[in-house]
């Protein structure tokens, strides 16, 4: 029976762009759901933004927009990096959506009913210069429990402890500075304190799923004990849980109190279940019916629901969400999945601070997104532990272990294939047929570290299976083979091995590199690779497709580009030469001669019409401040509508000899972007110059 699995990675707060933690964590999640539908399994795997709480308040304020369109243009702005490494959410949604609003609110009056729900009126600090009350993330100072300066009011990023700001020791407001002052106010409380829940939380804690996992890696559970079970005086750190803030706030109102809202995190974690219940409404295609499909998938026994998250928010998830879900009536989660911060050259990267390895200028360098998946693959295991980003590491891994032992196999045995056998795979004798069975074996060891998130050494022990093939490969020598007359059979079998192998190998690899193994099917010319294929050998006779290369080495200057401050550097001939952007290596350097032989001029396109019998072309009718207008083709069409481009101003080459078309009289050519690959990148993108320039202005 197939499974069906419900997967997140933690909410990212919607007041900035990703940093390489939340990539890291995105992958590991992704390699997870990848694994588990080449099983055949079924996974509903969602994101969301989280949108709530006074840091995004007050950041959309700075900005001068609304809180709505803030997170709006945030979330805009997530695609480039999801697509760009290959991580494959089925659905994106916002805490601020509809049906997180629904939720929160439906989870809190189920908790209210249940008697756990509690109000009490509490001293909370107020910023008398900003005249309002101070959100825990704008309240500093030292923690409570182990010392360490500038910790946040709510939690402590060096020790993990959760406190209320009031117990931070030094306290000062971050908006303005000053010490603030206690007020009075009414907040509503989930009571953790209540017997039910402590001794629900000690049970669930230690408890296992239906696959026999523990709910809590060990060392995750030792360390929420400390919060949760009593201490020699049998006192308790677990108290209640403050989930109200005072209007002004950015979030869900809670029902029957005016002025209050849910303090963000009572609403963040809900939003999974929101992202889940709007996939659901998008695939029925039906508010009403996708409702029902989201609660019967939730109330089957047999669905699972799985977290991966940092380790910056365990005891949230560890303690407040489980407790949430199952005295709201709701299903408990079937495990969390806690993993540490990713340090980049030794400097600690978490959700709230740190940059240190851009993921856009990563991609920007034309490196390829699975080397930093296999990479980090290499040292993701099940623990919640750190995981350094090393340069030298990772051109290590890629280079030698990837690129050397993995790739290297297709490309020594296709060429001869392609050459001597009509790219037709031949028989197996013997000892290629050990090769193989020895690669098949190791199969169920590897789904099961798959499953077991152990990736780093699935990594490995597929590692060592290459080296294995390598080792047939350097034992036979093909290249020699293939110059005597009489070993034409014993080349055919040999590189028939290395390609069966090849084939097994990525089988392994294809949670992690997705990509190339789609590359790899299509010039094996098979089926998407699952992990029962492994032991499907092709067999004589398959014809292979032109091997064409699959992956380029890390060039060190690639690295070195990704870690260069942002200052501007002298180009260095071959550094240039290392790096695509846009898909197109830079051209060669040039003087300013040459550049001002170049006349380039603002123009008005006074008309703009499609060109009969064209599709690509655009006629536009120019006015670059001369006594008459220029008549320009632009192979533009698929990109604009002639009446979008009528009264704007561009840029065009207003010295370029004219030139004789198909359909009249080209007198120069407008300027425009594009990516080099407009299969994959497509748009082509009219230039425009910022407001003031005129007609007829040279461009410098
Ligand atoms: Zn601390």
């Amino acid at each position: 029976m197939p499974r069906q699995l419900f997967v997140t990675t933690a909410l990212p707060y919607a007041n900035g762009n990703f940093h390489i933690g939340h990539i890291m964590e995105y992958i590991q999640a992704d390699i997870w759901v990848r694994y588990q539908r080449m099983m055949g399994n079924a996974v509903h795997f969602v994101c969301a933004d989280d949108c709530h709480g006074a840091p995004i308040m007050i950041a959309a304020e700075k900005a001068g927009k609304t809180p709505q369109q803030f997170v709006a243009d945030i979330a805009a702005g997530r695609k480039p990096y999801l697509d760009g490494f290959h991580i494959g959410f089925d659905n994106w949604h916002s805490t601020d959506g509809v049906e997180n609003h629904e939720l929160a609110q439906a989870i809190y009056i189920d908790l209210k009913a249940n008697g756990l729900i509690t109000t009490r009126v509490i001293a909370q600090f107020f910023d008398t210069e900003k005249n309002m009350f101070l959100p825990d993330r704008f309240i500093k100072g030292e923690c409570p429990k182990c010392g360490a300066k500038d910790q946040y009011g709510d939690n402590c990023e060096e020790c993990g402890a959760v406190y209320s700001p009031t117990e931070l020791k030094n306290p000062y407001s971050a908006l303005s500075g000053v010490t603030p002052v206690l007020r009075d106010s009414e907040h509503y409380f989930f009571k953790l304190s209540d017997p039910r829940c402590v001794a629900f939380l000690e049970k669930w804690t230690q408890g296992s799923n239906s696959q026999g996992q523990a709910h809590l890696q060990g060392e995750v559970y030792n360390k929420i004990k400390e919060w949760l079970l009593p201490d020699a005086e049998g006192k308790r750190d677990l108290g209640d849980w403050d989930i109200s803030r005072d209007a002004p706030y950015f979030g869900i109102e809670i029902p029957d109190a005016p002025g209050k809202y849910f303090y963000v995190w009572l609403d963040a974690p809900i939003g999974y279940l929101a992202s889940l219940k709007n996939r659901f409404i998008k695939l029925a295609g039906d508010v009403t019916l996708g409702a029902h499909n989201y609660d019967a998938f939730l109330a089957d026994p047999a669905t699972e629901q799985y977290h991966f998250i940092g380790k910056d928010i365990i005891t949230f998830h560890t303690l407040f969400w489980p407790a949430m879900l199952h005295f709201s009536g709701r299903k408990t989660p079937n495990a969390i999945f806690v993993h540490g911060f990713l340090t980049v050259n030794s400097e600690k990267m978490s959700k709230s601070r740190g940059t240190g390895l851009d993921p856009l200028k990563y991609l920007s360098l034309g490196m390829n997104p699975e080397w930093l998946r296999y990479y980090l693959a290499t040292k993701l295991t099940s623990r919640n532990e750190d995981v350094e980003f090393s340069p030298e590491d990772f051109m290590a891994r890629v280079n030698s272990d990837l690129v050397g032992k993995y790739i290297n196999i297709a490309s020594r045995a296709a060429g001869f294939l392609a050459k001597r056998f009509g790219g037709q795979l031949g028989a197996i004798s013997d000892d290629g047929t050990a090769l193989l069975t020895q690669i098949q074996i190791e199969r169920t060891s590897i789904e099961q570290l798959y499953e077991a998130r152990e990736f780093a050494k699935a990594l490995r022990e597929t590692m060592l299976l290459a080296d294995r093939v390598n080792e047939y490969v350097d034992a036979n020598k093909p290249w020699e083979l293939a110059k005597q007359a009489d070993m034409e059979t014993r080349l055919h079998d040999v590189c028939t091995v290395c390609i069966e192998s090849f084939r097994a190998l990525t089988a392994y690899l294809k949670p992690v590199l997705p990509q190339l193994a789609t590359q790899v099917e299509a010039f094996l010319k098979i089926e998407p690779l699952s992990f029962a294929s492994v032991s499907q050998p092709l067999g004589a006779g398959h014809a292979i497709g032109n091997y064409q290369h699959l992956m380029q080495r890390v060039d060190i200057k690639q690295l070195e580009a990704l870690f260069e401050p942002a200052a501007p550097v002298e180009p260095s001939q071959t550094a240039i030469e290392s790096i695509a952007p846009g898909g197109e290596t830079l051209a060669p350097v040039i003087g300013i001669d040459d550049f001002s032989k170049i006349d380039l001029r603002i123009a008005r396109i006074v008309n703009c019409e499609a060109v009969a019998g064209s599709t690509k072309l655009l006629r536009l009718t120019l006015d670059v401040g001369e006594a008459t207008t220029r008549n320009v083709f632009s192979g533009i069409a698929s990109s604009y509508q002639p009446e979008q481009l009528i009264g704007k101003l561009t840029v065009m080459v207003a010295n370029l000899a004219p030139r004789k078309m198909k359909f009249g009289i080209s007198e120069g050519m407008v300027l425009a972007a594009s990516h080099a690959d407009e299969k994959a990148t497509p748009g082509i993108y009219v230039l425009e110059p910022f407001a003031g320039a005129q007609p007829g202005m040279r461009v410098h």
